[in-house]
């Protein structure tokens, strides 16, 4: 049978299989809604692993993307456009940092990350060039963001790594202290670790690292693609974990869906000279006029106060189904929240969601990870935990019929 919308089975051979994806083929989105090539409708607290900040085709990035594919789509790179320094000068007012390079992808940005820690300990601390990195943590898929990150079996993946990467364990000050000698130059971490089950950094291990950061001269780079842009309800988690970043990372939401990624430091640090970093399509007007409009809706009055109220309600509401179903902890900051699933298999929970027409993720095998649209009603809250209550509420695949 020729493959068509209807039955798209016989198209999805020609894709490596990087992911295991279900044989549902999408081809719209409204907001906090995905619909199938059936006409099926998805409530989505996926949301492309909290990349469409503002849900699935906000009018405000629908309508900066139209604008700007009329004007203007790619004049290089090596040039400079409208939406590229309106945007770089608005993130770095809003970050208080100083200069900004954009990328394409989180791990591209991270990459930029560790490259300029690099240049600048071969200029200031006599070529240190270790970067401390932690167990659990994730960075991304490129060989060296590979090699910072702490994902558990990916130590064995692709060797050799790149190296000069140190890996401790998460909010454990002693373990990076014991590690520091005059060849680390910098301490590269999520401010909550969101691969590994939303794990957040506690306050006194920031505190921790920023007085061992003055002490030995290392630069914080802190990892915010997941927790930035308005996902922990501030615009940067760091801003209320009281940790000031000299190199920070942003993606995921900051293109509201659109390949967009970003890398900020201070400008002391920013020590590239032309030729040490670019990329074909960085800074594009196209990426950049969707940041912008992602941007300034999150800077609108109210629209981050409204995030945590949602968090709010939406952690409530976690608790009854945790406390009626002998579940574990919820945890989490703003609309990045994950519930521990205890007894359950997280997974096998996320795929009977899909087939109620319910997307979550299980980051861990006994953890669901929410990442809702940042804009979220209340009704689809209510919508989203009615239909968890319903897949909690089927006897579990591996429970041995306890239920
Ligand atoms: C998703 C993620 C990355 C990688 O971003 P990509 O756009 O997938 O390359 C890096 N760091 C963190 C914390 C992430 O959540």
């Amino acid at each position: 049978m020729p493959a068509t919308l209807s039955n798209p089975t016989a198209l999805f051979d020609a894709l490596m299989p990087i992911a295991p994806r279900p044989e549902v083929l999408f081809v719209k989105g409204e907001g906090s809604w995905l619909i199938d090539s059936n006409g099926k409708r998805y409530l989505d607290f996926i949301q492309g692993w909290a990349v469409n900040a503002l849900g699935h085709c906000h009018p405000a990035v629908v309508d900066a993307l139209q604008r700007q594919c009329a004007a203007l789509i790619n004049p290089s790179p090596a040039f400079y456009n409208q939406p590229m320094v309106e945007l770089a000068s608005q993130l770095a007012m809003h970050s208080g940092l100083d200069q900004v390079f954009f990328a394409n992808s989180g791990a591209e940005a991270n990459e930029g990350a560790i490259k300029l820690a690099r240049k600048w300990g071969s200029l200031q601390r006599n070529g240190a060039f270790k970067i401390i990195t932690f167990d659990n943590s994730f960075h991304g898929r490129t060989l060296a963001t590979m090699s910072a990150s702490g994902k558990p079996g990916w130590d064995q993946l692709f060797e050799p790594k790149v190296p000069g990467f140190i890996k401790v364990p998460y909010n454990d000050i002693e373990a990076v202290e014991q590690v520091i000698d005059d060849q680390v130059v910098a301490v590269m971490l999520e401010p909550i670790q969101g691969e590994a089950g939303v794990i957040p950094a506690r306050r006194d291990f920031l505190d921790g690292l920023q007085r061992l950061a003055r002490h030995h001269r290392l630069l914080l780079i802190i990892d915010e693609i997941q927790t930035g842009m308005g996902r922990t309800g501030t615009l940067f988690a760091s801003q209320q974990l009281g940790i000031a970043p000299d190199i920070l990372t942003l993606g995921k939401g900051i293109g509201g869906g659109v390949p967009l990624a970003a890398m900020l430091a201070r400008k002391d640090i920013s020590c590239f000279a032309p030729g040490d970093q670019g990329g074909t399509y960085n800074g594009n007007p196209m990426a950049c006029a969707a940041g912008l409009a992602v941007l300034n809706t999150l800077l609108g009055p109210g629209f981050l106060a409204a995030v945590t109220r949602s968090s709010d309600y939406l952690r409530d509401g976690l608790a009854t189904l945790s406390a009626k179903h002998r579940l574990g902890e919820v945890r989490g900051q703003g609309l990045l929240l994950a519930l521990d699933t205890a007894h359950r298999d997280a997974r096998e929970i996320v795929v009977a969601a899909l087939a109620q027409g319910l997307l979550i993720n299980a980051p861990r095998p006994e953890t669901l990870r929410l990442m809702p649209a940042l804009t979220v009603s209340q009704d689809d809250i209510d919508r989203m935990l009615a239909l968890l209550d319903g897949v909690l509420t089927l006897p579990a695949a591996s429970d041995g019929g306890q239920h």
